[in-house]
């Protein structure tokens, strides 16, 4: 049967939980590509032969081998390859130096739909052996959703690539991210294709994608925004133990589930766990997430969050997500402070690898404190799992708040 989303109105919402779960996951890889009529550094000669058979309006993008840094479009006409310079100044691309965009992507769209000053509308992309359009397989799947069917609201928030705002599809509310810059959004491809195989009431759920302006991503809207503003801006006074602990428990609930998939966030902290109208916690922020244990750039990490044996050996698990879960906890428990109070991020990285540990946060119950401390514990293997951390949070909530009989 199919179960409706709630929704501002009340009313059964138009993508359903029964919908969302007959979608199937797009499969994550590097072939997977927003612009797969983008060919690199070729020839004129080498697309003249790729665009073939010579329909009008079937079209690739090269990067001018005589111009670096300038692109070239070529598009089929009357049996013939025209080739028209884009040229790259003030951080815009212009063909004919009257239409400017900020990338390839909102060039293609624009020319698929205006011929402007060129020979033919675009009708068709030729796509670059061994790649696949994002779009036809976000579309195949039923991931992409429709530009005009979304009402953008007010900003909610500032991420680093990009604000994100409140909006309406289809008459449920949700949080739509826009990212403009082409590169990025190739990179966040990857985030969503990620998404699209993760359900859990405590993963922030992704519901579709928009390919227009560089790339929408748009989840379900958490209406009581991140978890640090959530708890500094209530405090002590406001939010109890048990609710603290019940943030415990659906974040472990959330990365328990990412465990059992073999998935390493790599970026859990209190900043990147949202909060529902309903007031339940979830995790978000997967653009890191990863099934390898492969490192990052050093420079990225998230220093005060990382795992000594990442800051060592660059060796990411799902034990070193534990030790974040740790430092979570500590964020959590003393109200969204910033962890190592006063301690610089070279301070932070000396003096953790050599043992230093965070203290208790205020009135934090010892059992929690204790829970902290082994999930830093310096060794990976001996960290508990999110399955028994699970354990340990529900029985100090049974303990605090006995179960009802
Ligand atoms: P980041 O730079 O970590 O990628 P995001 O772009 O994901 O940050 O989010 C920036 C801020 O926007 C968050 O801290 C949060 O306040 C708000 N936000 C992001 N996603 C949602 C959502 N689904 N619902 C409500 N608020 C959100």
């Amino acid at each position: 049967m199919c179960k409706a989303i709630n929704n501002t109105t009340g009313q059964e919402g138009l993508i359903s939980r029964s919908n969302m779960r007959e979608r199937e996951a797009i499969r994550v890889d590097s072939c997977l590509s927003l612009m797969p009529w983008f060919h690199g550094k070729i020839s004129g000669p080498e697309a003249v032969k790729k665009l073939k058979p010579r329909e009008d309006g079937l079209f690739l993008v090269r990067e001018s081998i005589r111009h670096p840094g300038d692109y070239v479009l070529c598009v089929s006409y009357a049996g013939d390859v025209m080739h028209y310079r884009v040229i790259y100044q003030d951080s815009k691309l212009t063909i004919d130096n009257s239409q400017f965009f900020y990338n390839l992507i909102d060039m293609i769209e624009f020319y698929s739909e205006n011929k402007g000053a060129i020979a033919t509308i675009l009708h068709k992309p030729k796509e670059k052996e061994g790649v696949r359009s994002a779009e036809l397989e976000l579309s195949k799947m039923g991931w992409l959703f429709d530009m005009n069917k979304l009402v953008l609201g007010k900003s909610i928030g500032e991420g680093e690539f990009g604000e994100v705002f409140e909006g309406d599809y289809m008459g449920q509310r949700v949080a739509v991210k826009n990212i403009k810059c082409d590169v990025t959004a190739q990179a966040f491809l990857s985030e969503t294709a990620v998404m699209t195989k993760l359900q859990h009431k405590n993963l922030v759920r992704l519901l579709g994608v928009i390919l227009h302006n560089g790339l929408y991503i748009i989840t379900e809207l958490m209406a009581k925004g991140n978890l640090v503003n959530y708890l500094r801006t209530r405090g002590r006074c406001n939010i109890s133990t048990d609710q603290l602990m019940r943030f415990a428990l659906d974040v472990c609930e959330g990365m328990e589930y990412l465990e059992s998939k073999k998935l390493v966030h790599r970026d859990l902290a209190a900043r990147n766990v949202l909060v529902s109208e309903d007031t339940v916690a979830k995790v978000s922020d997967f653009g890191l997430t990863k099934g390898d244990s492969k490192g990052l750039d050093q420079a990225k990490l998230p220093v005060k969050w990382t795992a000594p044996e990442v800051l060592r050996k660059e060796k990411f698990s799902p034990r070193s997500d534990v030790w974040s879960y740790g430092i979570f906890l500590w964020e959590t428990f003393s109200f969204g402070r910033q962890p190592y109070p006063k301690m610089s991020l070279k301070e932070v990285r000396e003096q953790v690898v050599q043992g230093y540990r965070m203290e208790a946060p205020e009135e934090c119950p010892p059992a929690l404190y204790q829970l902290m401390r082994s999930c830093w514990q310096d060794e990976p293997g001996k960290r508990p799992s999110f399955h028994k951390i699970r354990d340990r949070v529900q029985k100090e909530m049974d303990r605090h708040e006995p179960p009802s009989q």
